[in-house]
């Protein structure tokens, strides 16, 4: 195990939080203080300088990190992030909430994260190519197949999966292509691969609504980021339960229409003009107003640390479906838990993508190709028992239900790491 990672203690750094969120769940599985130190250390971390040549001819040095958080149950999983702000204890909270994920679902696999400094909506697809390629060179001695296997995130797409899944079968000398996952079907990706993130989430808020008694056909749901999950959340909300989307917004700023917005034209407003803002017939708010609209349900499916202890008390939605990573802090769950807010946390709410994630490998593995059907089949099933065993520590300990997906996950991880003898 590695040295404990120095962590800067302050509100709103993911991984101090996810090492607060660890102590807290610690005492619901009477954990001992070594099972908690082994918890809170990432296992490996991979901090890389990318040279890359941009398209004036400059060579510019971009820094990349990839940190296997924990793979007692499984090679790593987990994706890469493009992001201008990413930060090493950014990608160590990614990984941590893979390690949850991957474990809350009961896949045989363990959290890994990756990311690089970059502002890819300033970059061409050249230098993106070139970019994505160097952080293939640079991580390839620790990731494969049986290793760690990428995926995409914030910011990358299945052509910079396919980019990263080429370098790697180059470097082998042949196709290797279940490196990664989220690639393009062409190239060994899954059916229901694209939407799956969204899929899984929508799965969760209908097991929700039915505890809670919610009729979703006369839902009104506001969705806060407008990229791949946003985008698929707004459509399945209207295709699986006919529910309404009256907000949405993306970096740009956020659109209401009580009517009703249309999932699809939002979306191609989006493409050709860079914003939801400027689609006709809507009114334009304020980004944190979407957060406090009342409605029935509110996805945050943009970043970290929009939800926090300033706006956790007017939130008005009945249910919080955490497409996101870390959207909300733990003062805000507190508030969120005393006011009755149902929170779908996270790592089980946004499980949907590593799932088939996990399906592509089995796939790539055995050379074969499943029919979309039977993904959405078998992730449903896999989500719903997720849900329901959050849902029934949740109410055997009278925790919120981030804290009883951590109880359920964190004992199978100890689980499991106590069986290898590691604790
Ligand atoms: N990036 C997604 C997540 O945070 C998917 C990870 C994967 O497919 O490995 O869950």
């Amino acid at each position: 195990m590695a040295d404990k990672p120095e962590v800067i203690e302050c509100d709103e750094n993911p991984f101090a939080i996810v090492r607060q969120q660890i102590e807290a769940s610690a005492k619901y599985l009477n954990l001992t203080r070594e099972e908690i130190d082994v918890l809170k250390s990432p296992m490996r971390e991979l901090h890389v300088s990318l040279p890359v040549r941009m398209d004036d001819g400059r060579i510019k040095v971009f820094q990349g990190f990839r940190v296997q958080y924990n793979d007692a149950r499984g090679p790593g999983k987990g994706g890469i992030r493009f992001h201008p702000q990413e930060t090493v204890d950014t990608v160590r909270a990614l990984a941590a909430w893979m390690t949850w994920k991957t474990a809350l679902l009961d896949l045989p696999l363990g959290g890994a994260k990756g990311g690089i400094i970059c502002n890819p909506k300033e970059m061409s697809q050249g230098e993106l190519e070139r970019l994505s390629r160097a952080y293939m060179r640079a991580v390839f001695p620790f990731v494969g197949p049986e290793k760690d296997v990428p995926a995409p995130d914030v910011y990358t797409t299945p052509q910079i999966m396919a980019w990263m899944a080429d370098e790697y079968s180059v470097i082998c000398g042949k196709p290797q292509f279940g490196v990664i996952t989220g690639k393009p079907l062409s190239m060994g990706g899954s059916p229901g691969r694209g939407d799956a993130t969204a899929r899984g989430g929508m799965y969760t808020i209908r097991e929700a609504a039915k505890v809670l008694g919610i009729d979703l056909s006369k839902a009104r749901v506001a969705i806060q980021g407008y990229g791949n999950a946003g985008y698929y959340a707004a459509t399945l909300c209207r295709d699986l339960f006919g529910a309404r989307i009256v907000a949405a917004c993306d970096s740009q700023g956020s659109i209401y229409c009580e009517e009703g917005i249309d999932p699809d034209a939002a979306y191609e407003c989006k493409c050709s003009t860079q914003s939801v803002c400027n689609m006709p017939g809507v009114e334009c708010i304020c980004g944190d107003d979407l957060l406090e609209l009342d409605v029935d349900i509110l996805i945050p499916a943009a970043m970290e640390n929009v939800i926090t202890a300033k706006n956790a008390d007017k939130v008005k939605a009945k249910i919080i479906a955490e497409l996101a990573n870390g959207p909300t802090t733990p003062e805000a769950d507190d508030i969120l838990f005393a006011n009755g807010v149902h929170v779908i946390p996270d790592f089980l709410c946004n499980a949907g993508g590593v799932t088939v994630s996990y399906f592509e490998m089995v796939q790539n593995f055995y050379m074969y190709r499943w029919e979309e059907a039977e993904v959405h089949h078998k992730l449903d099933r896999r989500i719903t028992e997720a849900y329901h065993s959050v849902y029934n520590a949740s109410r055997e300990h009278n925790i919120n239900m981030r804290q009883a997906a951590y109880v359920v996950a964190l004992k199978r991880v100890v689980e499991t790491m106590k069986i290898r003898g590691w604790v």
